[in-house]
């Protein structure tokens, strides 16, 4: 570790992580143990821990032209001070201060702060910033007063006399504190060295690292703050963008791809035997994949479209088109129902074609098992459906040339490197119903081509969706009755967080299937299905529901994504508080894939905020990609990449929704860079590198091996 001692004055955010807070004059282990709460451990992290917003102390007044109701900052010597007794509206006990700075005087009044008494003896210099009110002649009030040495420094002072930054803070270090410490931390590290090369930063007329650190903490005006905070920003986003460009710039000259050339001898049949025309985004998107696959490069593309866009249409094409230029393909996902559902789905579609498709699921039997491993290494499965099954141990490709990804909104950079584990380089397609938005799909799968599925088919209905309390329920079900009439079919969702269902959760789902089964709807169908059941049971149930044997499914969320039955019109969600808006987005979708008009009923009780919000969103609005920037907008956007998985870091200053601009710009930037340096070995980018490489750490550590 460095100590601050021996600190040369030109420094780099990356030594500065090396440096313990403790060696701060002012950091024992009390202070360390607050700032470890705040993530804070080194002089980077307490220099990078940016203010949540500032208060504008700047107004600095002389006593003579202070002016009733406005806030000022007046610096004065202090000629006689007071202890105020009583606390007024709540506050500690205070202490009123006379101050005379030449041109007149004025008391103030300081709330919070009576333990300066001592301090505050005649001849004093302080800095005081408050509110002007008249009380028997004007006075001062204020809770923020601060010792000085010298007038003329006023600007310097961290408290005072400026833009004043307010930090989150923890218990056990105040903002006061915080500031001082702060101040402490950048007055010792110096001159902080910039890794963005000049050209950029002139290119984009971005300030100085080092002047924009200073600025976002304590900034001259607002316009530099602002200037600062841009620059800062762009910094973090350019960062995570030239990782994920140096990794696609290596991906794609290390790893041959294959270029696909099918001849239709697949596709056409199977776009003729769907009873229905394609819509225009479908087309489109069609084209997209199978013009990627005809590239000699590796495909890496995600596919973003709404629940019931039309995605596995898409997927079935490139499939095919894999498997006419002579390749294996295979679809992966979430859930086992889902990739059975794809299984019946694509037998179907190829009944009449010369075309083998094999089923992998983690529930097969061993027999199964082994014989549908032995297809799909000998090369004679076409067509892979699985679920994780697919990317555990033993399972070998002869010659996988195409991977379908479905439904996985968190299908991160990592999971993504194991197929190429496999020994090939096989294209990928990920496809997503949006649960993320445009902005942060570019930094999440930065280094993926997306298309959008923007259309829906045709004679979509909107969707009725309503919240119902509890003590309504039996409003909500009326509601379903008169579907049930019209022969359409319902599910009941019964909630359940976790994949891994917990047996509670299950027996929930048993007693909620009793109470429809025996009191609700006695003379209908009702069927059940939880993750915890057996395979062959679960695929009985489902078929039976896909028959209309079943006309009333309750369910936990095994059916979250993908499932598609659309004769089902109506969807009520139990506990509906319980889930997340994304969740409740998938679920939802379950029942707008006909031609009716589409109900869903959102039962429950939401006792916070937030999930009223999400409930109320899900009410307003219909459109995946709005509802997914809700969902950032309440979650707030700090943890939401879950860094572990995704391997992108979290962001600090950067808000997506609202720098999208800055993203962009930020993203250009860095791949115009990486296409001239792929591995940043240029002298001028080595500060870069080794940034990136602290900030991406594992995830990118070949970049450094060569
Ligand atoms: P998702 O994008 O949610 O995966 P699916 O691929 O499951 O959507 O399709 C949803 C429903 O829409 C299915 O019943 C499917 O048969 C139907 N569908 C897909 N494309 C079209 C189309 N072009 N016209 C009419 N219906 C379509
Ligand atoms: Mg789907």
């Amino acid at each position: 570790m460095w100590s601050l001692q021996d600190f040369p004055r030109r420094t780099t955010l990356p030594e500065l992580r090396a440096v313990p807070v403790t060696e701060l004059p002012g950091v024992g282990p009390r202070i360390a143990a607050a700032l470890k709460d705040l993530a804070i451990v080194s002089i980077a992290d307490l220099v990078s821990h940016y203010p949540s917003r500032h208060e504008d102390l700047s107004n600095v007044k002389k006593i003579s032209n202070l002016r009733v109701g406005e806030r000022a900052t007046v610096v004065g010597r202090v000629v006689g001070t007071k202890r105020l007794g009583r606390p007024v509206r709540g506050m500690a006990p205070g202490l009123s201060v006379q101050l005379y700075d030449g041109t007149g005087y004025i008391p103030a009044t300081v709330w919070g702060r009576g333990w300066l008494l001592n301090q505050l003896v005649p001849d004093t210099w302080v800095v005081v910033a408050g509110e002007v009110q008249r009380k028997y002649g004007l006075q001062l009030t204020t809770k923020s007063i601060e010792v000085i040495d010298d007038p003329a420094t006023v600007g310097d002072s961290a408290h005072a006399g400026r833009f004043v930054p307010v930090y989150p803070v923890s218990k056990g270090i105040n903002a006061r504190r915080m500031r001082t410490l702060v101040h402490r931390a950048l007055e010792a590290c110096g001159r902080i060295l910039d890794p963005l090369p000049a050209v950029i930063l002139a290119h984009h007329g971005l300030p100085h690292l080092h002047d924009a650190m200073h600025e976002i903490h304590f900034p001259s005006d607002r316009k530099r703050l602002k200037v600062a905070t841009r620059r800062l920003v762009f910094h973090e986003l350019f960062l995570i963008q030239t990782g994920l460009a140096a990794r696609k710039a290596r991906l794609e000259k290390t790893e041959a791809g294959r270029s696909h050339r099918g001849d239709g001898r697949l596709l056409t049949p199977f776009l003729a035997s769907l009873p229905f025309g394609l819509t225009g985004a479908q087309e489109r998107v069609i084209e997209e994949v199978l013009e990627g696959m005809r590239s000699e490069k590796p495909m890496r593309r995600l596919l973003q479209g709404d629940v019931g866009s039309g995605k596995s249409v898409v997927a079935v094409a490139a499939l095919l088109s894999a498997v006419e230029s002579g390749g294996q393909s295979a679809i992966m996902a979430p859930t086992e129902v889902l990739a059975e559902q794809h299984f019946i789905f694509i037998s179907a579609a190829l009944n009449d074609l010369p075309i083998n498709i094999v089923l992998l699921t983690g529930s097969q039997s061993a027999a199964e098992r082994r014989a549908a491993l032995e297809e799909v290494k000998s090369g004679e499965a076409h067509v892979v459906v699985g679920t994780h099954a697919l990317i555990q141990q033993g399972v070998e490709f002869e010659n996988l040339s195409l991977v379908v990804v479905d439904e996985q909104h968190r299908f991160g950079v990592r999971q993504r490197a194991v197929f190429k584990e496999k020994g090939a380089t096989p294209d990928t397609l990920v496809m997503t119903a949006t649960p993320i938005p445009r902005t942060l799909s570019l930094t999440l799968y930065g280094d993926l081509e997306v298309s959008v599925l923007d259309e829906l088919p045709p004679g979509r209905k909107a969707v009725t969706t309503r919240m119902v309390e509890l003590s309504e329920r039996e409003e909500a079900y009326e509601a379903v009755r008169a579907e049930l009439e019209e022969g359409r079919q319902a599910y009941v969702i019964c909630p359940l967080v976790e994949e891994s269902e917990a047996l509670e959760d299950v027996r929930a789902a048993e007693e909620l299937f009793d109470e429809l089964a025996e009191e609700i709807f006695p003379d209908r169908r009702v069927g059940l299905l939880h993750g915890r059941m057996k395979a062959a049971k679960k695929r009985e149930v489902m078929a039976a529901f896909r028959a209309k044997e079943i006309e009333v499914l309750v369910a936990t969320v095994v059916v979250e994504v993908g499932v598609d039955v659309p004769n089902a019109s109506a969807i009520v969600i139990e506990d509906a508080e319980r889930f997340g808006l994304s969740q409740l987005h998938q679920l939802r979708g379950r029942v707008c894939r006909g031609l009716h008009s589409p109900k869903c009923f959102l039962v429950g009780d939401p006792k916070t905020e937030d999930s009223l919000k999400r409930l109320e969103a899900l009410c307003e609005h219909q459109d995946g990609f709005k509802l997914s920037e809700v969902d950032l907008a309440i979650r707030g956007e700090g943890t939401l990449f879950g860094s572990r998985q995704s391997g992108v870091p979290d962001l600090k200053v950067a808000k997506l929704l609202r720098d999208i601009e800055v993203l962009v710009e930020a993203r250009r930037a860095a791949f115009e860079l990486v296409a001239a340096d792929p591995t940043l070995k240029e002298p001028e980018h080595r500060p870069l590198r080794r940034e990136v490489r602290e900030l991406l750490g594992a995830d990118i550590e070949w970049l450094f091996k060569e």
